[in-house]
């Protein structure tokens, strides 16, 4: 009897999601995750709410406990998570405010453990990062979404310079951020389907001629962008389509894990 069937991992600025909840604390072979998990009922669904960086926003991304994230809530029976994120805009495409459900991402990060497989011939299917089934209906939830786009996932917790935020817009990709990798993956080797929901809080250093990026602004704007965000989660939800025969948990049928799937 699963807990939870869709969980909702929060990003920088959003550290609360059910308004009524019971809190499930856990521990997972790799640690405990960024905090304890709220579970609740949105649009009659069990869902179960992780914020990213802590209740109090204590884990800088390189240190995030992304395996023990995704195992916990798995662990609950999530099957389906959807992950808000505040993410800059490298192109013209995209202006501070817009929400983008990236299709793509690139992996930028060199510090961070990004795989449960620690022995064995397990090998990813990951062309499509994110599950498409879920992000349509992200993207159908309102109309002023906007769609596809590669995400440069950082080390951090720096912001970029000039010179590399120009570099990857040169590289035709739209946004930057420093959570969404491994994440994406973590999630798909726990057979879980999943999407990032990105908000642009500002645009990346070399995209504007402006100071670049504080970290003052991503709060401000993160922070007006809430109730707009938590609406579209729960009309997401509402819709969200059933992950029986989704290729987020196919691709391992057959295949010998060499890790646990709680
Ligand atoms: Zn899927």
């Amino acid at each position: 009897m699963s807990v939870a069937d869709i969980a909702v991992i929060g990003g920088t600025g959003f550290y609360s999601f059910l308004e009524d909840y019971e809190e499930r604390t856990v521990e997972t072979p790799y640690g405990a995750p960024s905090a304890p998990i709220a579970v609740g009922t949105v649009a009659g669904r069990q869902v179960a709410f992780l914020p990213r960086h802590g209740a109090h926003h204590e884990h800088p991304p390189h240190a995030i406990p992304y395996r023990a994230n995704l195992w916990a809530l798995r662990s609950l029976g999530v099957r389906q998570v959807l992950a808000p994120c505040a993410v800059g805009g490298l192109r013209p495409e995209v202006a501070p405010g817009d929400i983008v459900v990236p299709d793509q991402l690139v992996d930028r990060t060199y510090r961070r453990i990004p795989s449960y497989v620690e022995t064995g011939a397990v090998h990813l299917p990951f062309g499509d990062p994110y599950c498409d089934r879920l992000s349509a209906a992200v993207a159908a939830s309102e109309p002023g979404i906007k769609s596809g786009g590669a995400m440069v996932i950082v080390e951090g917790p720096r912001f970029s310079t000039r010179a590399e935020s120009r570099s990857y817009a040169g590289e035709g990709w739209t946004l930057i951020n420093m959570t969404g990798h491994p994440e994406a993956a973590l999630a798909r080797e726990m057979r879980q389907c999943y999407s990032a929901i990105a908000l642009v809080t500002d645009m990346d250093a070399g995209a504007e001629s402006g100071e670049g990026v504080g970290q003052d602004e991503v709060f401000a704007l993160f922070k007006a962008n809430l109730e707009r965000l938590t609406g579209i989660l729960s009309r997401t939800i509402a819709t969200i389509p059933d992950p029986d025969g989704c290729s987020c948990s196919t691709w391992a049928d057959g295949i010998d894990l060499t890790y646990d799937i709680p």
